[in-house]
């Protein structure tokens, strides 16, 4: 097992986590960002970002390679490998990976987000990459001509199931209540697509195939009235689970499990900082993130300048 010092490790690679990146870089520190896919985190899925000031429309690929590019010129080191465990040792803040390397921090940033949410329904697991995805830029154009259904009724799903219409003959979002939560601006858009319809007030109860997803099981939960529709894929964005999880000792978090801080970003273990959607806040948006990611890495730096004082 290598063991490798730092002064500060960042875990994930999202916005959060490449701003933590690029402001420790920039104050000269030895700063690491793990990150177990490719930098970006969510927005490399995303097929279009439109609410990030300076870029009115940039792919959300294209954003996150120029944000990971930027913040290594600044000296920021990124290590492909996912953190196992996050732990304390005395003054020191511990790393260690899966691939069986020890980093030994001053500080540690959380930049973990979140994994979706599944619905826990019958053949959902079984249909998963054979029609049932979380991810309509991976998966969309799979799926040519067919009836996508979309479940959900956040930014995520109303944005995808935009997104989803370049492929799909028609795109059918299927909502638990009969008002979307997405922001409204992305709503009206979805209303004005001849191409998105709507089943109100319904879950989801199975998910059915043979070699692929075939149909739904659909049940409204105003009149208890079971359906059957037809689909040929289901694409599913209700929301996610924050990846909160890593650190050994308890940290303190709030009823669904996202990480609660101060307004340095600290969480209740000192030295360990929590950025973006894993930390417990009301909006969950790349602006915010790399906020977070911004103050999280000035705290650290001056909790190590004053360790060193
Ligand atoms: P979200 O805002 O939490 O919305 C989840 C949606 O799924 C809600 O409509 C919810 O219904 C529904 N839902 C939850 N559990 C369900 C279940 N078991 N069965 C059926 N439906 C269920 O999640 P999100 O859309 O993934 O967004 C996550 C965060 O990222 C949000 O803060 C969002 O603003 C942000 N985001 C922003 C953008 C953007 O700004 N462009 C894009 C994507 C995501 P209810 O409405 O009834 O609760």
């Amino acid at each position: 097992m290598a063991e490798k010092n730092y002064d500060i490790v960042i875990v994930g690679g999202g916005p959060g986590g490449i701003t933590a990146g690029l402001y420790g870089a920039r104050a000269n520190r030895e700063v690491v960002m793990i990150e177990k896919y490719l930098p970006g985190g969510q927005i490399a899925n995303t097929e279009e970002v439109e609410d990030y000031p300076g870029f009115e429309h940039i792919s959300g690929a294209e954003l996150a390679m120029k944000m990971s590019e930027h913040a290594q010129k600044f000296g920021l080191e990124v290590v492909s490998d996912e953190v196992a465990e996050v732990y304390t040792d005395g003054a020191d803040r511990m790393v260690s990976t899966a691939s069986g390397d020890l980093y030994r921090a001053k500080a540690v940033i959380l930049a973990t987000g979140g994994s979706p949410n599944k619905l826990s329904v019958p053949g959902e697991e079984e249909f998963t990459g054979k029609g049932v995805s979380y991810c309509a830029i991976c998966d969309g154009a799979f799926f040519k001509d067919e009836i996508i259904a979309v479940v959900g009724g956040g930014d995520a799903a109303v944005e995808e199931a935009i997104f989803l219409t370049k492929f799909g003959r028609k795109v059918i979002v299927i909502h638990r209540r009969d008002k979307l939560r997405a922001q409204k601006i992305i709503q009206e858009r979805a209303f004005k697509n001849p191409k998105i319809e709507f089943i109100w007030d319904s879950v989801v109860e199975s998910v059915n195939g043979d070699d692929k997803v075939r149909s739904l099981g659909l049940k409204n939960v105003k009149t208890g009235e079971k359906s059957s529709l037809e689909a040929g894929a289901v694409f599913v964005f209700i929301g996610f689970v924050p990846n909160s999880n890593l650190v050994r000792e308890p940290l303190e978090k709030d009823a669904g499990g996202y990480i609660l801080t101060d307004d340095r970003m600290e969480t209740s273990i000192k030295g360990i900082y929590a950025c973006g959607d894993v930390r417990s806040q009301l909006v969950r948006q790349i602006t915010n993130a790399v906020g977070d990611g911004t103050t999280a890495a000035v705290a650290a730096e001056k909790y190590i300048e004053e360790m060193e004082a």
